[in-house]
C-alpha cells in the first residue's frame, strides 16, 4: 500500500512553507500555492526590513527539519529589553538566564530560507501567484485563481489552509455547520519605521537588545537586523489624543516624536519620508473552531491569530507544525491524528491569545513603572 500523500498547502508564508519541508521530509507529494508573487525573485517587501522574534518554541520545529543551524546565520539575539524611559534614562531587563535570549530574524530572509528549503525537495512543488479561491470538502478539491485569472483545480488527499489571518480555506470553512468564528479588531494600530545602520554597517542602538519606549497608552520598539539597521514599530491607538488619526500631517508626527521619543527620531533622518510612505496597519486577533473539516486542516494565523505582543504568532504556527508531526508520525490515521491535532492546540491558541494581549499592557505600561522595574532588578539578581 502507498502511504505516501498527495498534499496541497495554500499559502507559502513563513508556517506554510515549514510545513512543506516537514511533509516533503517524510517523502510525501508537496505542492504550495502562494498568492503572491516569488519572494526569492522579487521583493515583495518593498526594500523593508520587517522582523520578528523567534523564541524556543519555534527554533524547536526549526531543528525537527535542520534548519536551526541555517537559521541561526541569519539571527541575532536578542538577551534583554532595552527600555528608554521618558526621563531618558535606559534599563535593561534580561530575559531569562544569562546566555538565555529570543532572536530577531528578518521576515523575508526567513521565508525565502524556509521556501529554498522546501523547494530543494524533487517531491515539492511550488506555484506562487496562485490566489485559493475555493475548497471542496468532500471531493478534496481546492481552486486558485493563476497571475491571468485562470482557474486551476488540484486535487488532494490532504489540503492546509496555511493563508494566514485571512485565509480563504477558513472563509469556506466559515459557511459550513457549526464552525465557530470571532474576530476582533484592538483600538491600536501599527505603522513601521527603520533606523538605517551606521558607518560600515555598525549598529545605531545596543544591538543585542529589544528596544521599548513604553509611555502608558502607547508604545515604541525596535528589534536588530543583521545589517546593522532596526526595524521600528509605534503601536498607536487610531482613535484620540496621541493616536494616528490626531497625528494626520508629517509635521504634527515629527512634533510628537520629538517630544516622546527624541533619542529615536534623531536616528532616523528620513523620519518625514518614512512617516509618509509607510502604511499605518490594523491588528486583530482571530479564534475558530473547529480546525478540521473531513481532509482539510488550517494551520498558524489562519486558526488563531493573535496580537504581536508577545512575539509568539509565529513561533505558536511552528509549534502547530510539531505537534501536527508528533501525532503523524505515530499513526496510519490521519483523520484520528488531525482530529487530536485540533484538540491539543486550540487550548493553546487561545491561551497565548490572552497572554499576548496581556502583554502589551506590561510592555507599553508596567514596563515603565518604577516599582516593576525594581522588582524586575530583584528578579534579575
Ligand atoms: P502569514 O505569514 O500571514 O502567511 C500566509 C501566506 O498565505 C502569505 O504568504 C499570503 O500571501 C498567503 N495567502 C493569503 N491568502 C491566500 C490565498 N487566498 N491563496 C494563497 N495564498 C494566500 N510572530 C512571532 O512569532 N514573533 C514576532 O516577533 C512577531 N511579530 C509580529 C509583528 C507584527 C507587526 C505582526 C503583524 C505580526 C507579528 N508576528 C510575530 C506574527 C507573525 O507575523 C504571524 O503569526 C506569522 O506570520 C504567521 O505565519 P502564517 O504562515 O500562518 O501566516
Amino acid at each position: 500500500m502507498n502511504t505516501k500523500k498527495n498534499i496541497v498547502i495554500a499559502g507559502g508564508g513563513l508556517v506554510g512553507s515549514l510545513l512543506a519541508v516537514y511533509f516533503a521530509e517524510r517523502g510525501h507529494r508537496v505542492r504550495l500555492f502562494e498568492r503572491r508573487p516569488d519572494a526569492r525573485k522579487t521583493n515583495i517587501y518593498a526594500g523593508r526590513s520587517i522582523n520578528l522574534a523567534l523564541s524556543d518554541r519555534g527554533w524547536k520545529a526549526l531543528r525537527g527539519v535542520g534548519l536551526e543551524e541555517k537559521v541561526r546565520q541569519i539571527a541575532l539575539p536578542m538577551y534583554h529589553r532595552g527600555l528608554h524611559q521618558p526621563d531618558g534614562s535606559y534599563v535593561r531587563q534580561p530575559y531569562g538566564q544569562p546566555g538565555q535570549a529570543i532572536y530577531s530574524v528578518s521576515r523575508g530572509g526567513l521565508n525565502i530560507l524556509l521556501l529554498n528549503a522546501a523547494d530543494a525537495y524533487e517531491n515539492v512543488e511550488l506555484f506562487f501567484n496562485h490566489k485559493c479561491v475555493d475548497v471542496d470538502f468532500e471531493t478534496n478539491e481546492v481552486k486558485f485563481l493563476d497571475e491571468a485569472g485562470n482557474e486551476v483545480v488540484v486535487k488532494a488527499d490532504y489540503i492546509f489552509g496555511a493563508d494566514g489571518a485571512f485565509s480563504a480555506i477558513r472563509g469556506e470553512m466559515m459557511k459550513t455547520d457549526r464552525f465557530d468564528y470571532q474576530q476582533q479588531y484592538i483600538s491600536h494600530g501599527y505603522k513601521e519605521l527603520t533606523i538605517p545602520a551606521g558607518e560600515g554597517g555598525s549598529f545605531l542602538l545596543e544591538n543585542n537588545a529589544l528596544h521599548i519606549w513604553p509611555r502608558h497608552e502607547f508604545m515604541l520598539i525596535a528589534l536588530p537586523n543583521i545589517d546593522g539597521s532596526f526595524t521600528v514599530t509605534l503601536f498607536l491607538p487610531f482613535e484620540g489624543n496621541n493616536s494616528f488619526s490626531a497625528l494626520d500631517s508629517v509635521k504634527k508626527a515629527r512634533e510628537f516624536f520629538r517630544q516622546t521619543f527624541p533619542d529615536a527620531l534623531e536616528l532616523m533622518p528620513d523620519f518625514d519620508q518614512q512617516w509618509q510612505q509607510n502604511p499605518v496597519s490594523s491588528l486583530c486577533i482571530i479564534r475558530c473552531y473547529p480546525w478540521v473539516r473531513n481532509h482539510t486542516a488550517l494551520i498558524g494565523d489562519a486558526a488563531h491569530a493573535i496580537v504581536p505582543f508577545y512575539g509568539q504568532g509565529m513561533n505558536c504556527g511552528f509549534e502547530d507544525v510539531d505537534v501536527l508531526f508528533q501525532l503523524l508520525d505515530h499513526t496510519a490515521d490521519w483523520p484520528a491524528a488531525l482530529e487530536q491535532y485540533q484538540k491539543l492546540r486550540k487550548p493553546d491558541g487561545d491561551a497565548i491569545a490572552e497572554l499576548a494581549l496581556r502583554n502589551f499592557i506590561e510592555m507599553r505600561d508596567l514596563t515603565a513603572d518604577p516599582k516593576f522595574l525594581l522588582q524586575k532588578k530583584i528578579e534579575a539578581r
